[in-house]
């Protein structure tokens, strides 16, 4: 059984989701089902493997309805001799996966390209051992980590010393694993249900070379990859095309891509002149009229760019190589290009912001919109959360953020700048889950379903504080209470702090995270002093 924590038509529109279908479907040795959460294909008689691909910290609780509804045990160590293996992966789980640890017998760290497949020729080869044979056999594969043979251990006062293995024979630590090979994916489901309906997906690149320091979909995924352009790039459109005439280039940054204009180049043939192209955000810088004038013929209405800020300083602190300059020359492609509406994407509350910095956003917007008229902007803005495997993931959660967000409504929404904020209190939850350790599990557990609410997960979390929740919620070890909630959403941390995925190691060690976190502070206090 594959599920995914949302329903079937933005389940469907998940490429990682439909790759790790295609892997099992593809397979003579797996019948695999899928399940959403508002339907499912027919159950089997028996399953073996429960699987859930995880892209957004909040839909964490949701794998344990899905639990429920399928009749599993919630809990890793409630599991029985013939009860299915749950496992799961995506960048959330791949980031941190303390949090909902106890609830997956196995977790795949990193890509799945190479560990889906040995995860499955594994668990096949020892399907006659014991459980937790099985599970042990698993944990000694490199990107495979089995939860149960690590334990967590504390300070008197509750500081989390390591997270350590139990048992000889287990690694110290668990390394992502990263697909090195010359095409990425693309789609294997076309549907008309999807959330983008009927649209071919094509990942171009995966990571960005870029850097930013918040950024999870760069840091976590490097080293940057392309897929080549004949073998991968131009087979994997053909493909699609033959079957639709939607067509989207997936990536962290695009047009990044070596060969991305001869890949612009190559679709604007004739022969696609009814396709209907579309692109995710692409990097600003690389906006040009060629990248424009073809998104307008082939349908695209608008365009995407990240901007993060309007301050000038707090782009350089955050390592975002992007002048003012490039954001107007982005904008007047747009306009002239023929696309009629601009999208950027912008953030509050990172770290050294001050409210200097949300006018800079507020000015650069309405300026915007004065050179170039008829250009519709849209301007989508979240709060900061700190990422684990990023430089600033030991940065908190700026309370003022949420006024931030009010101020910038407040100076663009009567100047005719549509502005979508992202809820700042669900903000703080996702800190909460990209955070904390193994504590929060009985928390999470808590909160599922109705009570999956911000008010219940403050009340959850406050009863785990006071030690109430352990009788409802049956760890396999008691662990002591969670940190203050300030603590783990608000405050920044030492980087001396063992932090509790310091056991995964991602692409960067620890010491160039951190040698990347001084250089934004830095940085930043460098631009200060050069502006005085
Ligand atoms: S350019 Fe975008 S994708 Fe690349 S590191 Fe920066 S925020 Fe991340």
């Amino acid at each position: 059984m594959l599920a995914f924590p949302s329903t079937y038509s933005v389940g469907i529109t998940s490429l990682g989701y439909q790759v790790v279908w295609s892997t099992l479907a593809t397979r003579q040795d797996v019948d695999v089902r899928r399940l959403f959460t508002d339907q499912g294909d027919p159950p089997h008689r028996k399953c073996d493997l429960f699987g859930l691909s995880l892209s957004w910290e909040l839909d964490g609780p949701v794998l344990l309805d899905l639990l429920e509804q399928q009749r599993i045990a919630l809990w890793s160590h409630q599991r029985g001799e013939d009860d299915p293996i749950v496992f799961g992966g995506g960048p959330v789980l791949t980031a941190n996966p303390e949090p909902l640890a106890p609830f997956f017998d196995v977790v795949l760290l990193g890509d799945g390209e190479d560990l889906l497949p040995t995860f499955i020729n594994k668990l096949q080869q020892v399907r006659q051992l014991a459980r937790v044979d099985r599970l042990r056999a698993l944990a000694k594969i490199p990107g495979i980590y089995v939860p149960r043979f690590f334990a967590p251990r504390y300070d008197k006062d509750g500081t989390l010393l390591a997270v350590e293995p139990i048992e000889a024979g287990i690694p110290n630590a668990v390394t992502k694993q990263t697909w090195r090979g010359t095409s990425l994916s693309h789609s294997t489901v076309i549907t008309p249900d999807a959330a983008w309906p009927d649209i071919h997906m094509v990942e171009v690149v995966r990571s960005c070379p870029e850097l930013c320091r918040f950024c999870m979909a760069s840091y976590l995924t490097l080293p940057f990859r392309s897929s080549s352009l004949e073998d991968g790039l131009i087979p994997a459109v053909e493909k699609g095309l033959s079957v639709t005439r939607r067509l989207g280039l997936l990536g962290a940054s695009v047009t990044q891509h070596p060969q991305f204009s001869e890949l612009l180049h190559w679709l604007n043939q004739d022969c696609f002149d009814d396709i209907r192209l579309s692109v995710s955000s692409v990097r600003t810088a690389t906006v040009n009229p060629e990248l424009t004038n073809i998104l307008s013929r082939r349908g695209s209405k608008s365009l995407t760019i990240a901007i993060e800020s309007g301050s000038e300083r707090l782009r350089a602190m955050v390592n975002k190589k992007l002048i003012q300059e490039e954001i107007f020359a982005a904008a007047r492609y747009a306009r002239e290009g023929g696309l009629s509406g601009l999208k950027l994407y912008g953030m509050v509350g990172l770290p050294t912001e001050e409210d200097i910095d949300i006018d800079a956003t507020a000015e650069l917007l309405l300026e915007l919109k004065k050179t170039n008229p008829g250009l519709r902007l849209t301007l989508g803005v979240s709060t900061f959360v700190p990422k684990a495997h990023t430089p600033f993931q030991w940065q908190g959660v700026n309370p003022k953020a949420e006024k931030r967000l009010k101020q910038l409504a407040k100076q663009l929404k009567p100047k005719g700048i549509e502005l979508r904020p992202e809820s700042f209190g669900w903000s703080v939850i996702q800190a909460l889950l990209s955070r904390s350790d193994r504590r929060l599990a009985p928390v999470i557990a808590s909160v599922r379903g109705s009570q999956n609410k911000l008010g219940g997960w403050k009340k959850a979390y406050r009863s785990a504080r006071e030690g109430d929740l352990s009788t409802t919620n049956e760890q396999a070890l008691p662990l002591p209470p969670p940190p203050a909630w300030q603590e783990v959403v608000h405050e920044s941390w030492q980087a001396s702090r063992v932090l509790p995925w310091t056991h995964l190691k991602g692409p960067l060690s620890q010491e160039q995270l951190i040698q990347h976190h001084h250089q934004a502070l830095n940085q930043s206090v460098g631009v200060a002093a050069a502006k005085r």
